[in-house]
């Protein structure tokens, strides 16, 4: 389990310039290659402002919260406040434009790494966790009882987390002071009569059983109800069984190679990208002109139009750049598609290898290797495939 960090930047202005309805807007940061097919040009920047929420309804004050997360959260712990807010603010310009976006009149920016009480944000599900590691977190150690998002498996980095975590220590702590407390079955009387009435009601220690062991619930008494709760425990046993096997697979391995998808990228697709706002303004201003509207737009299609006749006229100079990234991106993807083919086959045979070995070397308790040596699992099948676009 790990420990992450997010941090925000909070900033509170004059007045909205944004649409005051709207929750929240995004922003999709350029890699450091541009028109890059490779995730790792994108890791420093791609969480850098990549969110917004509008606060102003429930600040009262025009705010926009921007969220840092990945490494951009931990290059905020490091960075100061005037150089995240000339950044933030060139990020709106940009979204913004052609208007301008005012500087802030206050600003706040969170370092909860630095933060000597919290030294960090959250737990996080890392790549070694295990299945019921947050069970294990929420142990008590004789009279010492835990709590926090970090102990509740259901909700983790959650304040509602927090909370349920406290209250399933409470009712650790009571159990262990006065005993076992009776939940009344059904907790709200129903209005028909029960056929099958429980013969006694189940404890909160009951409840908590049926959930962490594989002892059978004592006190309902109901045959068919033990055979049921027999048949989830081993099928909790076999589903840990499995999660250890590709656990074992994945950490020798790492994730089965993901088809590498078409480009998506044309060298007048890029240069839309850094023409549009300046096009549109021309578009827009036309468009004021004929009409004698001050307010008028041009359409979507009138500036399309205009980008399509200006990319055919441009400079060769201007255009040689798109052209160029374009043919970059084509031969980074040829390159991972004929590596593709290869790197699944070899990827499969080693998994098998390993499912083989690792069966060999930890048998299952219940001796259903046979089962188990034969099965695949979906990441085995081929479960990572790239989504159709
Ligand atoms: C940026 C950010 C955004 C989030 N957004 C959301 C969200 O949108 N929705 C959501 O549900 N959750 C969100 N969370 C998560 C949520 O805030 C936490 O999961 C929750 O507050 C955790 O509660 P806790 O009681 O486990 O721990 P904390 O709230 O961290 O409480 C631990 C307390 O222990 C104190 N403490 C630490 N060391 C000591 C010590 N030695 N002695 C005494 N006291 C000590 C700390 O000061 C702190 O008050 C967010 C968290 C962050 C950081």
């Amino acid at each position: 389990m790990g420990f992450g960090l997010l941090n925000k930047v909070i900033l509170v202005y004059e007045e909205a310039f944004w649409e005051p309805n709207r929750d929240m807007f995004g922003l999709l940061n350029e890699a450091e290659r541009q028109a890059s097919l490779n995730p790792e040009d994108y890791a420093s920047r791609r969480g850098r402002y990549y969110l917004f929420w509008n606060c102003l309804v429930t600040s009262g004050k025009p705010t926009l919260i921007a969220l840092m997360a990945g490494e951009a959260a931990h290059y905020t712990e490091e960075t100061s406040n005037d150089q995240l807010i000339k950044e933030v603010t060139d990020c709106l310009d940009q979204m913004f434009a052609p208007n301008r976006v005012p500087l802030p009149t206050e600003t706040i920016v969170t370092r909860w790494s630095k933060d000597p009480f919290a030294c960090g944000s959250y737990s996080y599900v890392g790549p070694e966790t295990q299945t019921g590691d947050y069970d294990v977190m929420a142990r008590p150690h004789g009279p010492l009882h835990f709590t926090g998002e970090a102990t509740c498996g259901t909700h983790p980095a959650t304040v509602h987390g927090a909370y349920l975590s406290g209250l399933r220590a409470a009712a650790e702590v009571v159990e262990k002071m006065i005993g076992p407390i009776r939940v009344p079955t059904p907790l709200v009387e129903k209005k028909v009569k029960l056929e099958h009435p429980t013969p006694h009601p189940p404890t909160i220690s009951d409840v908590k059983r049926k959930f962490s062991s594989d002892a059978p619930l004592q006190s309902s008494g109901s045959t068919a109800s033990n055979n049921s709760i027999h048949k989830t425990a081993r099928a909790v046993r076999d589903e840990d069984y499995e999660a250890s096997i590709i656990g074992e697979i994945l950490s020798q391995l790492g994730e089965r190679p993901i088809k590498p998808g078409r480009t998506g990228v044309n060298p007048f697709l890029l240069y839309t990208k850094d023409q549009w706002y300046t096009v549109k303004h021309d578009c827009d201003a036309k468009r004021r002109a004929a009409t004698g509207d001050v307010n008028a737009k041009a359409s979507k299609t009138e500036i399309r139009t205009a980008l399509g006749l200006k990319w055919r006229t441009e400079d060769p100079a201007v255009r040689q750049p798109y052209l160029d990234q374009t043919q970059s991106a084509k031969d980074d993807a040829a390159a991972s598609t004929a590596g593709f083919k290869d790197a699944v086959a070899l990827w499969d045979r080693e998994a098998e290898r390993i499912r083989v070995e690792y069966i060999r070397d930890h048998p299952p308790e219940d001796g259903e290797g046979d089962m188990v040596m034969n099965g695949r699992t979906a990441i085995e099948l081929g479960a990572g495939k790239r989504p159709r676009r």
